[in-house]
C-alpha cells in the first residue's frame, strides 16, 4: 500500500469527488445546447460555479472554469497586463511565485515590461520594498496566497493596502492554487485580489480543471477564442463532470479536514524532533498541509529515492521545479545551501493517518542512518 505524503504536488481524488464526476458524466448534453439535455448539463455546471464562487468569496458570474491552475495564472497575467500596460510597464511579483506566474511575466518583457521581484525572506512579504517599487507606475502585482514549497501564507491585505496607499492603478493577481480552502482567512484574503487562480487537484478533485476569479468590473480580452463559452472569456466546451467534482471536493475540504491536517502535522513535527538534527523551515504564517524540513545528513534525492523504494512518497521540492538545478524558492526563503540540499516537502492531507505518519518518520530516520554521509 502506498503511503502518500506528496499532497502539495497533487492529491488522490476523494470518493465524493469521484461520485460527483460519475454523476456529471451522465449529463452528457452540451451545456450550450438549447434543448432539455443541454439545459440539464448547464444547470449542473452552474451549480458547481455557485458553490465554488461562494467558497472563494466572489459572485458566481466572477468565477470561470479553466483546464488548470496554470491556465488560470497565464490568463490572468496576460489579461491584466493588457488592461493596465498603458498606465505602467512595471510588473511586480514575489520571488517565490510558481512558474505558471513567473514564466508569463517573463514573457511580458518582450512587450516592454520591467520585472521586479518582491522579496519573501522567511516567508513574509517585504512590504517596505513594495512601497518603494510601486512608486514607479505598475501594471500588475502578483502575490500567491500560499507558497507551494514552504507553505507560507502571504498577507494579501497588506499588499492591497500598499497598492491603494500609493494610489497605484496596478491590478493584483493571486495564485490561490495551494491556499484555497486551506489558508486561514482565505475568503477575506481573496477579496483583496482582482483575479485569482484555483486548481481542483490540490484538494482531492480531479486534474485538468481549474478556476479563475475575475472581478466583474474588469474586461480583459478573451483568453481562448472560439464558441464563446464562459461568457466569451474562455471558449471550449465545459468539462462539467470535472467541474462538479471540483465543487464537491472543495465543499468537503472544510473545518474537519483542516483540523485533521493540523493535528497530523503537529504529530509529525513532534516525531521528527525525536529523531533529531532536523531543520524546520516553517514560515510564521503557513498552511498546515505543507511541512518543509531539512533532514540534515542526507541529500534530498537520496532520501526521496530510498522512501520511494518502500512505497512512501514525499518530495524534494515542487513537482514543477524539480527539474531545476537550484531551488530558487528555498533560496528566496533564506535557507542556506546546506539546508537546501537536504530539504524535503511533506504534503499532508486529511486522508493521511497517524500510522502513515509513523511509517514516514521511521523511514526517514532509517534512510539517514543507512545512506547519510554523517
Ligand atoms: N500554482 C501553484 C502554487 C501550484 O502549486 C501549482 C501546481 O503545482 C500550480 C499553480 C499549477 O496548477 P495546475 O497543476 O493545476 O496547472
Amino acid at each position: 500500500m502506498a503511503i502518500y505524503f506528496d499532497n502539495a504536488a497533487t492529491t488522490k481524488p476523494s470518493a465524493t469527488a469521484v461520485e460527483a464526476f460519475i454523476q456529471g458524466t451522465a449529463l452528457y448534453g452540451n451545456p450550450s445546447s438549447p434543448h432539455a439535455l443541454g439545459a440539464e448539463a448547464r444547470r449542473s455546471l452552474e451549480a458547481a460555479r455557485v458553490t465554488l464562487a461562494g467558497l472563494a468569496g466572489c459572485k458566481s458570474e466572477e468565477f470561470y472554469f479553466t483546464a488548470s491552475g496554470t491556465e488560470s495564472n497565464n490568463s490572468a497575467v496576460y489579461g491584466l497586463w493588457e488592461l493596465r500596460k498603458r498606465y505602467g510597464k512595471r510588473v511586480i511579483l514575489t520571488d517565490s511565485e510558481h512558474p505558471s506566474v513567473k514564466e508569463p511575466c517573463r514573457r511580458l518583457e518582450a512587450q516592454g515590461a520591467e520585472i521586479v521581484y518582491l522579496p519573501t525572506r522567511g516567508g513574509v512579504i517585504d512590504t517596505d520594498f513594495l512601497k518603494e517599487a510601486i512608486k514607479t507606475p505598475s501594471a500588475l502585482v502578483c502575490v500567491m496566497l500560499a507558497n507551494n514549497e514552504t507553505g507560507a501564507v502571504y498577507d494579501l491585505k497588506a499588499v492591497r493596502d500598499v497598492i491603494n496607499g500609493a494610489g497605484s492603478r496596478a491590478l493584483l493577481h493571486c495564485d490561490a492554487v495551494q491556499g484555497f480552502m486551506k489558508a486561514e482567512g482565505c475568503k477575506q484574503a481573496l477579496r483583496q485580489a482582482d483575479t485569482a487562480a484555483f486548481s481542483a487537484h490540490k484538494l482531492h478533485g480531479l486534474r485538468g480543471v481549474g478556476g479563475l476569479m475575475l472581478k466583474s468590473n474588469l474586461h480583459p480580452p478573451a483568453f481562448v477564442v472560439g464558441g464563446g463559452q464562459e461568457k466569451g472569456i474562455r471558449s471550449g466546451t465545459e468539462n462539467l463532470a470535472a467541474a462538479a467534482a471540483f465543487a464537491a471536493a472543495a465543499k468537503e475540504y472544510g473545518k474537519d479536514a483542516l483540523e485533521k491536517v493540523k493535528e497530523l502535522r503537529a504529530y509529525i513535527e513532534e516525531k521528527l524532533k525525536e529523531i533529531g538534527n532536523v531543520g524546520f523551515n516553517i514560515p510564521p504564517k503557513h498552511l498546515d498541509g505543507i511541512l518543509n524540513i531539512s533532514l540534515r545528513g542526507i541529500k534530498s534525492e537520496t532520501a526521496l529515492n530510498c522512501l520511494s523504494a518502500q512505497g512512501i512518497y514525499i518530495s524534494a521540492s515542487s513537482a514543477c521545479s524539480s527539474k531545476q538545478a537550484e531551488n530558487t524558492v528555498l533560496a528566496a526563503y533564506g535557507l542556506d545551501k546546506a539546508d537546501r540540499e537536504c530539504a524535503l516537502r511533506i504534503g499532508i492531507s486529511p486522508l493521511n493517518t497517524k500510522e502513515e505518519a509513523d511509517a514516514l518518520v521511521t523511514a526517514l530516520a532509517e534512510a539517514r542512518q543507512r545512506y547519510g554521509r554523517i
